[in-house]
């Protein structure tokens, strides 16, 4: 947030007075969204960090801005309430440890090789912190307060991108019991008399109107012949698709389509109720069943081409007068790492981690025209995300190879399994909080060189930077080779020989 903002001008002024959030105080008889706000703040300290920028703003003690916790929890006898984290930043705005003296602190301090270089240019900003569940985010916060019910087996259907949303939101009613028939109104306390406006004969309540009502049972029968399964049994909506699929024995996706089907059924027996009860029109069933054959026929067409359909499943299509035909595997892709032409150098770097957050790391090298390996790096980057060891992977190598060849200006190719990096170091997409440091120190290197290019390579073409990532993760201290380590040699061979790695499409 801009601190010229409205919002923050407003939140200043009205509540702030200047004080961090943390210490301001609610008045007495104060709004009470300001007090309800105070309320939660315990989750923006526990899922937000400092980034430090020129380190003015930043208590070195008592703000977490170094591992996971505030500095002075691990040494309480050194704290003081007034350091800042320009301490330890010198004029040149590099980190500068010369004047900490304690040795535990120190190796303590030694961490901020992990954090980006500050910038005096820049204000410290805070960003949200990596929590065990994920990166905290507004939602992350929402799901820690909310009260949730436990999941129902039925919500991805319900909720799936090929039902219409007007069909999603009477499904979920219907499946909550909740459809409101005459029977709904009167366990409400709405005393009425009664009648189904379909057959005139019963009244009426979801079991009857969706099941039992003779006029709806035509629909029904058209399912059943279409599907070759049982009628539906007389009960709630959710109690009878459940048995209705036990009947079916197509495989997994046709028994999707079924559902969706069922879920049709009802939606368009309802609007015939609809239509009775309001318009006093009578239930057409060769309409109905048009309407669910259209909606199928709609929905099939926007999702169907993502579906694998077995032989059977298709002919169950087909008679719904949807034309489909089997869909071929599609074919594993061959990926390789290509040798630049010379004279340009090809960066493959990788991050890895083992959970996300979890133990990280990131690794990377420098090979020529000839696949020769030129350079080659390995750095633990402790607990973090894994999106964050890609970006120290490429922030890192660079440092690394331009501090070992200060008067090379390019070409250089980078490249990268992340398309998140490649994107964000193209500037089409933004870098976020955490990473918006990396992200200018990177494109601070980038504009010495005179000619640079990064691309996008499958995970399979990019094998020895990931196993140098993976290096990485177990290795405590940074590694740099300027000759292969014996455990990637035989991937660097395929390389340099380009022979080709296959990738499986998902699902196959
Ligand atoms: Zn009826």
């Amino acid at each position: 947030m801009h601190p010229n903002s409205c919002w923050a001008l407003f939140m200043d002024t009205r509540y702030l007075h200047r004080q961090p959030i943390w210490d301001a105080k609610p008045a007495r008889g104060g709004s009470c969204i300001w007090k309800s706000l105070k309320g939660l703040q315990h989750f923006l300290k526990d899922g937000t960090r400092w980034v430090v920028g020129n380190g003015e703003s930043i208590s070195f003690w008592m703000d977490k801005w170094l591992g996971n916790q505030p500095l002075y929890t691990l040494f309480p006898h050194l704290a003081n309430n007034f350091l800042k984290v320009n301490w330890i930043i010198n004029e040149s705005g590099n980190w500068d440890l010369s004047h900490v003296h304690d040795l535990d602190l120190l190796n303590t301090l030694r961490e901020v090789r992990l954090l980006p270089h500050p910038n005096l240019a820049v204000c410290d900003s805070m960003g949200w912190e990596d929590t065990d569940l994920g990166p905290a985010t507004v939602k992350s916060c929402w799901n820690s307060i909310r009260t949730s019910r436990p999941k129902v087996n039925w919500a991805s259907l319900v909720w799936h991108p090929i039902l219409p949303p007007r069909v999603s939101l009477f499904a979920w009613r219907a499946f909550h019991h909740r459809t409101p028939t005459d029977e709904w109104a009167s366990r409400r306390g709405f005393s009425l008399a009664s009648r189904c406006h379909l057959c005139y004969q019963h009244s009426e309540d979801e079991c009857h109107l969706f099941f039992g009502c003779p006029a709806t049972s035509p629909v029904w029968n058209q399912l059943v012949a279409w599907t070759h399964s049982t009628p539906p049994r007389q009960q709630p909506i959710a109690a009878a698709l459940k048995q209705w699929v036990a009947s079916i024995t197509l495989p997994r996706t046709g028994r999707f389509v079924c559902k969706v089907l069922f879920l049709l059924c009802v939606f368009e027996i309802w609007k015939a109720r609809n239509d009775a009860k309001f318009n006093g029109n009578p239930p057409n069933t060769p309409h109905i069943i048009n309407n669910i054959r259209r909606s199928m026929r709609d929905a099939f067409s926007i999702h169907g081409s993502k579906w694998q359909l077995d032989p059977q499943s298709i002919r169950l299509v087909n008679s719904l007068g949807i034309p489909s035909t089997p869909t071929p595997p599609t074919p594993p892709i061959e990926v390789k790492w290509i040798k630049p032409k010379p004279p340009w150098i090809k960066c493959n770097i990788d991050g890895a981690s083992k959970g996300n957050p979890g133990p990280s790391g990131a690794g990377g090298l420098f090979r020529d025209h000839n696949g020769r390996f030129l350079l080659g790096f390995a750095c633990n980057t402790k607990r973090n995300t894994n999106m964050f060891a890609e970006f120290f992977a490429l922030y890192r190598g660079l440092m690394i190879w331009l501090d070992t060849h200060p008067h090379f200006t390019g070409p250089l190719w980078i490249e990268s399994d992340s398309l998140v990096v490649v994107n964000t170091i193209l500037e089409k997409a933004s870098a976020t909080p955490r990473i918006k440091h990396l992200v200018e120190i990177i494109h601070s290197h980038l504009r010495t060189l005179s000619l640079w290019h990064i691309s996008h390579v499958f995970r399979e073409g990019n094998r020895v930077a990931d196993k140098l990532a993976n290096l990485a993760i177990v290795e405590p201290t940074e590694a740099i080779w300027n000759s292969p380590p014996a455990s990637i040699v035989p991937f660097l061979n395929d390389d340099a020989n380009e022979v080709p790695q296959h990738r499986f499409p998902k699902g196959s």
